[in-house]
């Protein structure tokens, strides 16, 4: 039994992803689990290491650690491959010409159409049922086909343990891209397998791909593990967390003169922490406290922090 933490080290985590982060920790520890953190650096263009052992070092100054060895997706693309490998062998995946603007030309087009619950931007099936002279055409275009799951209207629930019951339809998403590189929802259900993870804990922009997870760990024979989306911490305009908020990083808080206790005890608060009554292990005396019941279901504004966050 594991819950794990997984950022993508394409730059500093901030405040959002790092109340997460101490969310999943605290989970995994009050409920018996090991705790891994896992570096989704699939993309080799955006992440790189020096960003890893950055966002290591700010998890541990707010008490985020694990003693599991730290494994890195891009590493792993053999076994991602067996997965794609199987979905393709079993009829459930397709390759896919379509460039980005088509596709988006193609959900503008339809937007008018009723589209149920598909999540958004959700790939409208251009390619799926292309004869294979029709292939054979655009391959000979020179266009280097992106792989994507055949599905046909399929809805999951997830019972998530903060958003609660959630019901999403799910898309042909992306198994592989053009260049062969493996895409996030397959990498992720099959490390999730892998690790033996059965506590996900992530922030709930994602709980609209869970289903899509779901799906895949149907075909694939893999179990479904618990799910808890954090709601995100929102800059003033109720806004997604951007650069210009402004100071939202543990480095750009320390500038302006906060200190490493002052960030972790506000972050330890947002979520339910008690205050620590001595600096021996907080982590420690959180964990003989917290439980998940403590966390807010709604968004935070950054606002709400004691911190000096605003620009
Ligand atoms: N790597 C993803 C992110 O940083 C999180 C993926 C997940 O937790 O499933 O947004």
């Amino acid at each position: 039994m594991a819950g794990r933490f997984a950022p993508s080290p394409t730059g500093d985590l901030h405040l959002g992803n790092l109340r997460t982060a101490l969310v999943a920790a605290l989970l995994a520890r009050t409920t018996g689990r090991e705790f891994i953190i896992r570096m989704e650096d699939l993309d080799l263009v955006t992440a790189s290491s020096d960003f890893e052992d950055r966002q290591i070092e700010d998890l541990a100054a707010i008490g985020v650690t694990t003693s599991r060895q730290i494994v890195r997706q891009s590493e792993r693309f053999e076994l991602y491959r067996q997965a794609i490998s199987q979905l393709t062998d079993s009829g459930d995946a397709y390759p896919c010409y379509c460039s980005r603007r088509e596709i988006r030309a193609e959900i503008e087009a339809a937007a008018r159409a009723p589209h149920g619950n598909l999540p958004d931007g959700a790939y409208p099936g251009t390619c799926r049922d292309l004869t294979a002279s029709q292939r054979a055409e655009r391959e000979a275009e020179g266009r280097q086909p992106a792989l994507r799951l055949r599905t046909s209207g399929e809805t999951y629930v997830v019972n998530d343990l903060v958003a609660g019951r959630f019901v999403g339809g799910i898309d042909d998403v992306v198994l592989a891209r053009s260049d062969g590189v493996p895409a996030y929802n397959l990498a992720v259900v099959v490390d999730d397998a892998a690790q033996g993870i059965d506590q996900v804990v992530r922030g709930d922009d994602l709980l609209s791909s869970t289903p899509r997870q779901m799906h895949l760990q149907h075909l694939l024979g893999l179990p479904t593990p618990e799910y808890a989306h954090v709601p995100l911490v929102l800059g003033e305009m109720g806004s997604r967390l951007a650069k210009r908020d402004g100071a939202i990083t543990l480095r750009e808080l320390l500038k302006r003169g906060e200190t490493v206790n002052s960030v972790r005890d506000a972050i330890a608060q947002s979520i339910g922490c008690q205050p620590v009554k001595s600096d021996s292990d907080p982590f420690a005396e959180w964990s003989a406290h917290w439980s998940l019941a403590r966390l807010s279901r709604e968004p935070m504004y950054l606002s709400a922090f004691d911190l000096a966050v605003d620009s």
